[in-house]
């Protein structure tokens, strides 16, 4: 057992605070990893203030990490020491049941573990990485490719990940018209992943006052919400339509957009149900979808798209101290596009 620096929520309302979490030492085919980076995702803010249900404090989130590898145990092959790795939302899973053995950990019927706030397989409750080092299972850490620049990598590992897999199973790509609803986060890598996979992108966001943004990630068009006039320009139109965002929304308006066969996917989870009018789904046999991360093998796949491509989040690079006030402007939507919180700040 190890003791290392980290950031920690002792309570749903109390600013996180500077403190030490226990990492395990590392088992036969787990790695020590020294982070580097680790990004702020929304998902942070809502499980340290409980709105995602009770967890147990103090807790360290964080499951945007990367960094290199400090030790690896007997067993490990997939790792060396001074590999560039990266952890995402899961650091274990059954691997025995039907999803798991078909790559698809995080659809575990056993439910994976996460990588903070979940049971890890010896009890203790995992601490994510807000954190000097996190002591993983190699067949959870990811290779990072050397051609992304580091401090910019972390927000992959959620972000990335969360809007890749979906625009892959939905097979966005040439001669398809994909709209993103949101520029935060996730929309803008949705944009750009998009982008890159040949399809033709349109943005779908509140206001313009990010559309110069869109279109230099790639984004063919860029059209207001606020604007009624979208929704009846834009009827009938789009093949894959991605949902980014968590607040209420009336999704009978967006799901009309989409032409005959179209799916409009939610990565966003509102807290409250969202009423899905059936004759809007039948008027063009269009899908109502929902979509979480991706397999340890897809977010591999994503890390190397994403480099060959030459795509990278944009980011705001924060030390530890800077956190609580980066909540606060993650909660008002007033970031370009993902924090990332530089650990050295930590040591
Ligand atoms: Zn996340
Ligand atoms: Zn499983």
């Amino acid at each position: 057992m190890r003791t290392v620096n980290a950031i920690a929520a002792t309570s749903a309302t109390a600013p996180l605070v500077r403190t030490t979490v226990e990492r395990r030492d590392p088992g036969p085919r787990d790695v020590l990893i020294e982070i580097r980076y680790a990004g702020i995702c929304h998902s942070d803010i809502h499980t340290v203030r409980g709105e995602w249900g009770e967890v147990a404090y103090p807790l360290t989130v964080g499951h945007e990490i990367v960094g290199h590898v400090v030790e690896v145990g007997a067993e490990v092959t997939k790792h060396g020491i001074g590999d560039r790795v990266g952890v995402g939302c899961m650091v274990n899973s059954c691997r025995e049941c039907e999803n798991c053995r078909a790559g698809l950990e995080q659809y575990c019927t056993g439910g994976n573990v996460g990588t903070y706030a979940s049971v890890d397989r010896d009890g203790t409750i995992t601490q994510g990485g807000y954190s000097t080092h996190v002591v993983v299972d190699e067949d959870f850490v990811l290779r990072v490719p050397e051609n992304i620049p580091i401090e910019a990598v972390a927000p992959l590992l959620c972000a990335g990940i969360t809007t890749y897999s979906p625009l892959a199973h939905w097979n966005a790509g040439p001669g398809k018209k994909v709209a993103v609803i949101g520029m935060g986060g996730l929309g803008h890598m949705a944009v750009k992943i998009a982008a890159a996979m040949g399809a033709e992108v349109t943005v779908l966001s509140q206001t313009l006052s990010k559309k110069d943004d869109g279109l230099a990630f790639g984004a063919e068009n860029y059209y207001a919400t606020s604007d009624p006039a979208t929704f009846e320009a834009l009827a009938n139109t789009f093949d894959l339509i991605i949902n980014t965002v968590s607040a209420q929304t009336d999704i009978n308006a967006y799901l009309r957009l989409l032409r005959l066969d179209g799916t409009l996917v939610s990565v966003g989870a509102p807290p409250e149900p969202l009423p899905v009018r059936a004759f809007v789904l039948f008027g063009a046999r269009r899908s109502f979808a929902g979509s979480s991360i991706g397999g340890i093998a897809e977010t591999q796949e994503m890390l190397d798209f994403c480099a060959e491509k030459g795509i990278a989040p944009e980011i705001e690079l924060i030390d530890a101290d800077a956190v609580n006030e980066a909540y606060e402007r993650v909660v008002a939507s007033d970031v370009r596009y993902r924090f990332v919180i530089d650990i050295d700040s930590l040591r």
